[in-house]
């Protein structure tokens, strides 16, 4: 049997020094757990722009579409800022969405307990929290028709169209109820079904798989406005939302933030099952290039790593893995080692991206 595939697209600023990191952890599975990846490395955004004059080329979408799953860094940076809206860094990643069809957007927001002091919410509030955030990504607002500013008498006026077909409301509520039955088994689906007839729709849907093909796991419906409420009152009654592209948007970084920094959140972003059933797959971190320290070794490669982790976990099915890579990170925080993002108590001397990645393989062999 061939080793599972990874393609690593680094991409620019602190992309490639976090990523950096996220190989040398690759390397640690293959020599100390016998888990072995096939990886390959390519460019995207800016870096791919200045190479190919595309922010991702032909080929590397191919290999995207071929590998078991693809890790990105970041993309986008000032150099890029005055390229054409079609050539920009962030044209890459939208095309690996688009064309590998990612659906669903998997957010995790854990609160390290290390960390429970950085969220701006009480720390009984946040401490222990772990839920998780699937979002639509490639329909509803933002993608429906029409679209546009029009003229309209003696003015004009700008149009959005929030649509939704049941298929498509089908398939990220099967992968709610999937990744629910991996965790809590909950799963709170929210829209605005009082005010909106997607939102109807989305309700019924969402109940009639529940009732077909998950009737064990638990189900509630909630409006999305009072869900973000209930985000900041109560975080830690849910286990797995489910939710369309806009509000999807804007819970996730509600959720996201209730526990701290950006150099901390992973994401994942899945497709359709393949033949062999594993999701076609992309794996970041939320952050994005940070050019206001690209270059200078002061990068947090947590949430590379983390995105990383669930590639095991939702790619490769290697959920105790995951979960020991989880808990390697958990102990460094623990221990007191912080990135220049993490600082926040007196007296702590940062470490480097390399310092982070050094004590969480060391944690790593800790764990054998
Ligand atoms: P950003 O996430 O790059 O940075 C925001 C702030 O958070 C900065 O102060 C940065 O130093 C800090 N930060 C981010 N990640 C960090 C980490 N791992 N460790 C320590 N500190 C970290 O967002 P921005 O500044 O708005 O955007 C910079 C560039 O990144 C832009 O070109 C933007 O378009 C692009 N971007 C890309 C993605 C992506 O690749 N998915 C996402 C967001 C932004």
């Amino acid at each position: 049997m061939s080793n599972p595939s990874l393609l690593i697209l680094a991409g620019d600023g602190i992309g490639p020094e976090v990523m950096t990191e996220v190989k040398r952890v690759i390397d640690w599975f293959g020599a100390k757990r016998d888990l072995a990846f096939d990886v390959e490395e390519d460019l995207v955004g800016g870096a791919a722009y200045d190479k190919h004059g595309t922010p991702l080329h032909d080929d590397t979408m191919a290999k995207a579409l071929q590998v078991d799953a693809v890790l990105l860094g970041a993309v986008g940076g000032p150099k890029y800022d005055a390229l054409d809206f079609s050539v920009k860094p962030e044209r890459g990643l939208l095309r690996l969405r688009k064309e590998m069809d990612l659906f669903s957007n998997l957010r995790p927001a854990q609160c390290f307990d290390a960390l429970a002091d950085f969220s701006s919410l009480k720390k009984d509030i946040v401490a222990g929290l772990d839920i998780m955030i699937v979002r639509e990504l490639t329909s509803g607002v933002y993608f429906g028709e029409p679209r546009g500013i029009f003229e309209e008498g003696n003015e004009r006026v700008g149009i959005n169209t929030q649509r939704y077909t049941e298929s498509e409301i089908d398939r990220v509520a099967r992968s709610a109820f999937e990744l629910a039955r991996r965790r809590g088994n909950k799963v709170c689906s929210m829209e605005k079904a009082n005010v909106m007839e997607s939102g109807i729709l989305w309700r019924e849907v969402v109940q009639k798989v529940h009732d077909t093909d998950y009737p064990d796991v638990e189900l509630t419906h909630m409006y999305a406005d009072n869900g973000a409420m209930q985000l900041v009152r109560a975080p830690k009654q849910f286990d797995v939302i489910v939710t369309d592209n806009l509000f999807g948007d804007i819970l996730s970084d509600c959720a996201a933030m209730l526990t701290g920094s950006l150099g901390m959140l992973p994401s994942a972003s899945l497709g359709a099952p393949n033949a062999d059933g594993r999701p076609k797959a992309l794996y970041e971190p939320v952050h994005g290039s940070a050019p206001d320290i690209a270059g200078q070794g002061k990068a947090n490669p947590i949430a590379c790593i983390l995105s990383f982790a669930m590639a095991l976990r939702y790619s490769f099915d290697q959920g105790d893995e995951a979960a020991r890579l989880e808990a390697a990170v958990e102990k460094v925080l623990a221990d007191g080692v912080r990135t220049a993002d993490l600082l926040g108590e007196e007296g702590v001397t940062p470490v480097s991206t390399t310092g982070m990645g050094d004590a969480i393989l060391a944690a790593l062999d800790a764990s054998l």
